[in-house]
């Protein structure tokens, strides 16, 4: 069996944290995986007039969006899609949801017939029928020349990661035994435990949902609001969670809400994330800034994903009549986006 060749779509503050993982990783298990990783980057001029990638391969550092963390020499940035990805047989995508749906026709057919994909994307999308998960959109988009597609979720803030600190991460596949016990052999190490689930909708949805209770959280730390309205909140974001998943679809496990990608990534993100940073800036505004205004502030070239979530959400809940039952969902919707005061966040609670 050859190794497989793996390639990182995206590389921004999580995909170069995954990038320093899975370089490392790889080296350990010559037999599986091949040693050189290959990262796709959005091609930058950076200030100093130098190609970001340019930068990337001779400093082993993404100086941009992970800055003062060493990358390991056997990550390869490559600023051409194609070139990046063709015969790739694992592809790791890890870019911001939005940008997503332009690259998959430019990936399709380069790939390795029979690829696996794994999405570590937190987002989720709409269209005329209802909602689309980020993993049905990868699968659309290359068609036959993927045999699996994953998800990797958990929590995750990619500054701690890349400093070693211990977490967790939950990886939804079909198959635990075939593809899953791959994926896990590349992403797994002492500081970075994976467990396998064959929960990938559970898993995904807790992924996007959770950034939605972020800025509620983050609307609750611009109200100089204490622990006890923040518990109360994550809790309620929970439930909401696990009533949305479960309407949505029924077979979604109740075990996954414990697992890394539901309870733990919902916790770190409401006191450690960039969702929650930037709605404590709209709250402390006065709900008067644009999303887009804070973001260029804040995050450096970072994207959020809470905001964009919670729309897609509404018009989810909209959709299927459910929006009386979904009282958080829907204020944090009507506050980011319609004016509402912030102060209301838990009136409806
Ligand atoms: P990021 O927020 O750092 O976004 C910047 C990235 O977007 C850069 O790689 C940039 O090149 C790219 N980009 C900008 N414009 C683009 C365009 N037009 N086309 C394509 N790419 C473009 O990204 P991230 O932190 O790596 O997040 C990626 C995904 O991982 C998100 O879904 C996020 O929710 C998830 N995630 C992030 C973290 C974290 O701590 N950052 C942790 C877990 C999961
Ligand atoms: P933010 O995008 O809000 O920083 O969340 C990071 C994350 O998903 C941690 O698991």
């Amino acid at each position: 069996v050859k190794p497989h060749s793996i390639t990182i779509v995206g590389s921004g503050n999580f995909g170069s944290a995954i990038a320093r993982l899975l370089g490392r990783n790889v080296l350990r298990s010559p037999k599986h995986f091949r040693s050189e990783v290959r990262m796709w980057v959005f091609e930058e001029e950076l200030d100093d007039g130098r190609k970001l990638s340019d930068v990337i391969n001779a400093d082993h550092e993404n100086v941009k969006y992970l800055p003062g963390i060493q990358l390991p020499t056997n990550v390869r940035a490559v600023p051409d899609l194609s070139d990046a990805v063709r015969n790739a047989s694992i592809v790791v995508f890890v870019l911001p949801h939005q940008f997503l749906p332009g690259l998959l026709p430019r990936i399709s057919s380069c790939l390795h017939r029979g690829a696996m994909a794994v999405s570590l994307v937190k987002g989720l999308d709409f269209d005329d029928e209802g909602p689309v998960l980020i993993t049905d959109m990868i699968r659309e988009g290359l068609g036959e020349d993927v045999s699996e597609v994953c998800v990797l979720m958990g929590a995750n803030v990619a500054d701690e990661m890349a400093r070693d600190e211990f977490c967790e991460a939950t990886l939804g596949c079909p198959d635990p035994e075939g593809a899953g016990a791959v994926l896990q052999q590349l992403f797994d190490c002492p500081t970075f435990r994976v467990e396998v689930t064959p929960d990938p909708i559970g898993v995904e949805l807790c992924g996007a949902l959770k950034n939605v209770v972020a800025l509620a959280a983050g609307f609750c730390d611009g109200l100089d609001w204490g622990g006890n309205t923040k518990a109360a909140i994550i809790r309620r974001g929970l439930e909401e969670m696990r009533l949305f998943c479960k309407l949505l679809h029924p077979s979604v496990r109740d075990m996954t809400f414990f697992e890394s990608c539901g309870v733990a990534d919902l916790i770190t993100t409401c006191y450690g994330g960039r969702n929650r940073k930037c709605a404590e800036t709209f709250a402390r505004a006065g709900g008067t800034m644009a999303w887009d205004e804070i973001e260029k502030e804040e995050l450096g070239g970072q994207h959020l994903q809470g905001p964009q979530t919670t729309s897609k959400l509404h018009k989810v809940l909209e959709q299927k009549k459910w929006l009386s039952r979904f009282p958080l969902f829907r204020s944090v919707y009507q506050i980011a986006y319609q004016g509402r005061p912030p102060a209301t966040l838990v009136q409806d609670l």
